[in-house]
């Protein structure tokens, strides 16, 4: 039998649209188109403002539509483009991209991934999800678009696609007893208080085992990244937060776990390469024949698992609150640690202070329900202004 693979005569390929083509995520996922032999094809790709990368990108994939989001950079990008490849500008072109893929990879950074994420459910699309934001903020209505059996999530963060993984050795959701969710620890792993008092920007983005966007290698340093990724796992697999363990493994080989009723635990192990979970994401059921997280067992020899101090790296356990708080809550962390990590990033915040940013505006979140993206949007909004006037206070 043919390898179901390969692309083949009778087999057209899978129609890909990369939503924030230029960023980390974006630049690895066309690099596995490039090695799919053919299984992908990229129809559509987005970007805020960097055209220079998305013309050159265009140049080599001849999408059929390119969107950018900044009008400036539209009117450049306008000039650079090859025959065939149509540009929009702005939301409204958002959607044709989504509408233009069998799959839609949504790799956009931050709350702005959020209208992706919901439109593509909308159009009932198979969303291959690197943006956790979305999930974090709009938790509520994603689930009930899922629930009402529209639209399909594979995650792309390298643990809810470990999860989803080791997932696929039961019959049932109710044979899994816990998530076990794996955490580098980052670069500040066994830090005292006193050490990450006076941590830098480049310390913070020196990630031992990743390479990735500014954003998340902050939220890495800081766990907040874990947080968000145990608020991530309660919405994809609507596990009770109880039954979501967070646990330190530096070496980052097993990417989480599941512990089934029996005591058994399946992991999903590969070196750290985020090309596997994007081909598995955009290949699925199917594998890639590409083995980009190969292990090589003359090099490893041991795995290493401890638990997370939550006293030290406290947005952790701010991120767990919010996420058992439910409703905005989630909502106003993502937007108060959004704020405060743009602002450690351009050096006029302290690293220590995103925690107390972070903390500070979800103790004056009011809890609210939301019911509509606009809704999301307004909270996204009263809690990006709390966050600044806490910074603002703390700068006085
Ligand atoms: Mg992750």
């Amino acid at each position: 039998m043919a390898s179901p693979l390969r692309a083949s005569a009778d087999r057209s390929p899978r129609k890909i649209a990369i939503m924030g083509s230029t960023g980390s995520i974006g630049k690895q996922a066309i690099d596995v188109v490039k090695g799919s032999e053919g299984r992908f094809q990229v129809v559509a790709m987005s970007a805020y403002s960097d055209w220079k990368t998305l013309a050159a990108q265009a140049y080599e994939l001849h999408p059929e539509l390119v969107v950018i989001g900044d009008r400036d950079a539209a009117s450049y990008l306008e000039q650079e483009l090859p025959q065939g490849t149509s540009m929009e500008v702005g939301a409204s072109g958002l959607v044709d991209a989504v509408m233009a893929g069998d799959v839609v990879l949504n790799a956009v950074v931050g709350f702005a991934g959020l209208q992706i994420t919901i439109t593509a459910l909308q159009e009932g699309k198979r969303l291959a999800l690197a943006n956790k934001e979305s999930l974090v903020a709009g938790g509520d209505l994603v689930s009930s678009i899922l629930s009402r059996g529209i639209g399909e999530i594979i995650p792309v963060d390298s643990e809810h696609c470990a999860i989803q993984q080791c997932m696929r050795a039961s019959v049932g959701a109710d044979e899994v007893s816990r998530l076990i969710i794996t955490s580098s620890g980052g670069p500040f792993r066994g830090f005292t208080s006193e050490q990450l008092s006076d941590v830098t920007v480049a310390q913070a983005l020196n990630h031992p085992n990743w390479v990735m966007g500014s954003k998340i290698t902050v939220d890495s340093s800081t766990l907040m990244n874990k947080g968000l990724e145990v608020i991530e796992a309660h919405v994809l697999f609507g596990m009770d937060y109880d039954r979501i363990e967070v646990v330190i493994h530096p070496q980052s080989i097993v990417h989480s776990m599941v512990e089934f009723v029996d005591g058994a635990t399946m992991a999903q192990m590969s070196n750290p390469d985020m090309r596997l979970p994007i081909g598995y994401a955009l290949g699925y059921p199917e594998r890639m024949p590409v083995a980009y997280g190969k292990l090589d067992w003359r090099v490893l020899s041991r795995l290493d698992f401890d638990l997370p101090d939550r006293e030290s790296f406290r947005c952790l356990a701010i991120a767990e609150e919010a996420g058992r708080l439910g409703r905005s809550y989630p909502v106003w962390l993502n937007a108060a640690n959004e704020v405060a990590v743009e602002l450690f990033l351009q050096c006029a915040l302290p690293w220590r202070s995103i925690a107390d940013v972070v903390g500070g505006a979800v103790e004056s979140c009011e809890g609210r329900k939301m019911n509509t993206v606009e809704e999301v949007e307004y909270e996204d909004e009263l809690a990006r202004q709390e966050a600044r006037r806490i910074v603002d206070h703390l700068a006085s």
